[in-house]
């Protein structure tokens, strides 16, 4: 199904103000509320699709997100994950537009199936630095985390201001007469329980610091700046509700031989001016250890030597990048009396003189194979 434009649905012009999105979506939300429409499914669908239309427009990034791209603005994941709002969302982040005070205090609520919210507690983040072999081969860490748990002893009770049901409902008069709406509970943020008993040493929600050591895989290829999550290892969350996460947020140590590009390495390497005429072979730093090469004679400043696989293997599982040798020739700044008389000789000499054909690619060329 198509969908349709979010000023359409909400009846005003591509310039309006936010004043007028929102009286606009107000009037939407009102006219096709569930308790004015029972069992009415149409109606529903466009509580729900007012409600996302609002959503984007009541958000000035989201807004002109939508202004210059449309809904492909929020394809991928940048919007509702395919599923559209339910109507806990709808409630939880818009009530206080059907009239009546925000909400807030109280445990920080998480979306459940309806009724009482299971309270999810909140997120730990941690840099982990790693090194480039660590990355290459991926690495288990033991971190050191302080994470709040809940304190033993700590008891709940049944939350008296919504018996429990993590809703309270209001009365609201507006212009179409009285209409009831239900919003999460204030004193128990939705999660249906309070506190009864808690232990001296435990926080206003019955929780403490705990220092614990978390394992944490890192898988190979990952990349400077990425997030991990591992879940459940984050602050606890008071009674029924569930553990947040941690967020591992990576941080690539620099090498001191090997500049990483994506999934490719690149390595310099400076081979003496004997060893380039007369070939030799040199040992280099890899990510899994050091590998000899051998250097053909007449190697020339500038060669590419690539080891395939030698790189780090993709995040996603398909493969390994290369490890990209570049060859300098170290040209000796100072020489001999001798070695100088020697070079004089060989200035006008035929094999001193450059002939490069199409097996010595300048660098432009070869920096054009490299990425083909
Ligand atoms: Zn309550």
């Amino acid at each position: 199904m198509a969908k349709r434009d979010y000023y359409e649905i909400l009846g005003i012009s591509k310039g309006a103000s936010a004043a007028e999105i929102k009286k606009a979506y107000r009037k939407k939300a009102i006219e096709y509320h569930p308790d004015k429409n029972p069992d009415n499914k149409d109606a529903e669908a466009k509580f729900k699709e007012a409600a996302e239309a609002y959503e984007v427009l009541s958000d000035e990034n989201k807004k002109a997100r939508y202004d210059q791209y449309g809904h492909q603005a929020f394809e991928n994941g940048g919007g509702f994950g395919g599923g559209g709002m339910n109507m806990d969302d709808i409630f939880s982040q818009f009530g206080d537009i059907f009239g009546g005070g925000g909400f807030g205090g109280g445990f920080s609520g998480f979306g459940g199936g309806g009724g009482q919210r299971r309270v999810k507690g909140s997120n730990l983040r941690i840099r982990v630095k790693l090194t480039l072999e660590e990355i290459a081969n991926g690495v288990e860490k033991k971190i050191k985390v302080k994470r709040k748990v809940q304190a033993p002893g700590t008891t709940y009770k049944t939350c008296s201001t919504c018996n429990g049901s993590g809703q309270v409902t209001r009365i609201a008069n507006t212009i179409l007469g009285r209409m009831q709406t239900s919003a999460p509970c204030n004193v128990c943020g939705g999660a249906g329980q309070t506190i009864d008993k808690k232990p001296s040493d435990a926080d206003a929600q019955g929780l403490k610091i705990s220092e614990e050591t978390v394992s944490i895989k890192i898988p190979a290829g990952v990349v400077d700046g990425m997030q991990l999550k591992v879940s459940g290892k984050g602050n606890e969350a008071p009674g029924n509700g569930i553990p947040g996460d941690i967020i591992v947020v990576i941080e690539e140590e620099a090498h001191e031989k090997l500049q990483r590009e994506g999934d490719n390495l690149h390595y310099d390497l400076y081979v003496s001016y004997p060893d380039a005429v007369l070939g030799t072979s040199q040992e280099i730093d890899t990510v899994t250890g050091k590998v000899r090469i051998k250097i053909e004679a007449g190697v020339q400043s500038g060669k590419i030597l690539r080891l395939r696989g030698k790189g780090i293997p993709s995040i996603n599982g398909y493969g390994r990048g290369d490890l990209l040798v570049h060859v300098n020739v170290w040209t000796p700044k100072t020489l001999s009396k001798q070695q100088r008389e020697f070079f004089e000789a060989m200035q006008n000499d035929e094999h001193f003189m450059p002939k490069p054909d199409n097996t010595d690619k300048s660098f432009f060329e070869k920096v054009k194979d490299m990425f083909s």
